[in-house]
């Protein structure tokens, strides 16, 4: 189903698009598959919704947030086996996804509150100078399947915070998952056209969204390619973007780390939702006189690593989300055996009893060079490549070295050294020791093509702000 105007409904068309299990390859589902003309009427709907909605005081717009995130919260556990059924990822981590996107909302609810302005010191007597801080307006998200909770929460919860409608487009493979977040919406009484679903065709619900005049903000999650195609759509009309994009994370582990806990976090990492997250670990750089225990160690850790489908207890890998998912990844392992690459665990596809899907074995490579595809394509699978180095300066060039910006690791125990790699890596975010860094307070973002604009932490409201200067003259 779609939802506009606060309803439930069909797509104009009668379309539908069919919901597969990637664990099975089963048809799962059916549901609503929007078109253009579904997409202008939910802009139509936010549009009305606009002015009531920024009018509201933010203590009451926080409140819908709250019932919202005590709702999803009531409803973990079904929600949580709709992601894993739709996506594939273990049901332990849907779980920690959702409470992930509940932590957005609890976190923009408090954040509307305090969206302050300024008050600037004139430099004539009879001048008073302020900054006002207003709602952007109509904002359409266009989100991806790898998270199909947390993305469309990262963006609804602040813009809903800041005063602004939306209009969501969800990944067209994992549209129930939206579906049930948007029935939070719907029972803790957001006013009709403040929410509004169209899963369905690209092209036509984004292509609406973007030549829309009604539209002010375009906020997307994807990969760059998409994101730099809707960037150009949205610049006839001169919206407000902010773009989340791909990414090819380097792993730096220096030869006086905690090699255990440097294994571990490479695992984390890497491996959860089989590979397939923006700030996963793509190249895992270790000093060259520790990178053959480190791969021994991972390798004997990620063969352990249970490959199944994600409903089942201690499954740890689900399947790639579809077949050319699994096609990428065995070309990125095969490109990197022919120049050289030995390996040490996984390397094939994966067969598990009683399921037909997307399943593969997660790899370590040992000897990956700087001339294979993997070294600079987002492989988004399981497979973790291990590199040797020298120097720090040397590590820090290579790491540096791709037009991703996203995110970036470094296993040290040496202050001076995390200094260097904290401010040398030229990546939006850096885990020193800390494999994991993703948290609502904190802002969550890309350099160079991986993106613009921040999520996260008090700096995700500005994006859904503009600030109107006023100089009020009392002379
Ligand atoms: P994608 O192919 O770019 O799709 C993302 C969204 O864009 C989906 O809703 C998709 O709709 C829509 N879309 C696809 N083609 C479009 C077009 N031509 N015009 C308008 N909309 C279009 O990316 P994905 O495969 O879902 O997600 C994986 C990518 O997302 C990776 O690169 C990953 O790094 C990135 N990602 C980034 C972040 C971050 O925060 N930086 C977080 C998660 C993922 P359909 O599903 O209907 O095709």
């Amino acid at each position: 189903m779609l939802y506009i105007d606060g309803q439930w409904v069909q797509a104009v068309s009668g379309e539908e698009l069919e919901v597969i299990n990637p664990a099975t390859k089963e048809v799962i589902s059916k549901v609503a598959r929007a078109n253009g003309e579904d997409s202008k009427l939910a802009i139509e709907s936010a549009e009305r919704a606009f002015k009531p909605w920024k009018q509201k005081p933010a203590k009451e717009r926080a409140s819908y947030l709250k019932d919202a995130a005590a709702y999803l919260r009531e409803h973990i556990d079904s929600l949580a086996e709709t992601v894993t059924k739709e996506m594939g990822k273990p049901v332990n981590e849907a779980k920690g996804e959702i409470n992930l996107a509940i932590d957005y909302i609890d976190w923009y609810a408090e954040e509307a509150k305090r969206v302050y302005g300024e008050t600037i010191p004139a430099s004539h007597k009879d001048k008073r100078l302020m900054v006002l801080k207003e709602p952007v307006g109509v904002t359409a998200a266009v989100t991806p399947w790898n998270f199909p909770v947390a993305m469309i929460t990262r963006k609804v919860a602040p813009a809903l915070a800041a005063g602004c409608p939306v209009v969501i487009k969800p990944a067209s493979a994992t549209p129930l998952s939206a579906i049930k977040v948007f029935e939070a919406f719907h029972e803790v009484g957001l006013p009709k056209g403040v929410a509004n679903l169209v899963s369905g065709s690209a092209s036509k619900v984004v292509g609406e969204m973007t030549r829309n005049p009604a539209v002010k903000k375009i906020t997307f999650t994807g990969s760059t390619e998409v994101g730099k195609k809707l960037m150009r759509d949205s610049a006839d009309t001169v919206k407000k973007v902010s773009m989340e994009l791909g990414g090819h994370a380097p792993f730096i582990v220096f030869e006086d780390a905690d090699i255990d806990k440097a294994v571990k976090g490479a695992v984390a990492s890497k491996f959860r939702n089989a590979g397939q997250t923006c700030i996963c670990t793509n190249r895992i750089y270790v000093h060259e006189n520790i990178a053959e225990e480190f791969g021994k160690k991972l390798s004997g850790m990620v063969s352990q690593l249970k490959i199944g489908n994600g409903l089942e207890d201690g499954v740890a890998i689900g399947p790639l989300i579809d077949e050319g998912a699994y096609e990428k990844v065995d070309e990125h392992i095969s490109d990197a055996k022919e120049k050289g690459a030995k390996v040490l665990c996984g390397g094939k596809k994966a067969s598990v009893d009683n399921q037909n899907g997307w399943f593969y074995e997660p790899t370590v490579l040992q000897g990956a060079t700087d001339e294979m595809v993997i070294s600079t394509e987002e492989t988004f699978g399981p497979v973790a490549p291990i590199y040797t180095f020298t120097t720090k300066e040397e590590v820090v060039e290579r790491a540096n070295h791709s037009e991703y910006g996203l995110a970036a690791y470094c296993y040290t125990k040496d202050l001076n050294q995390a200094y260097f790699m904290m401010e040398e890596l030229e990546y939006g975010i850096v885990g020193i020791n800390d494999p994991i860094p993703t948290t609502a307070q904190a802002p969550f973002g890309g350099l160079k093509e991986s993106g613009i604009g921040r999520e996260g932490g008090h700096h995700g409201i500005d994006e859904y702000l503009e600030e109107k200067f006023v100089s009020l003259n009392i002379g």
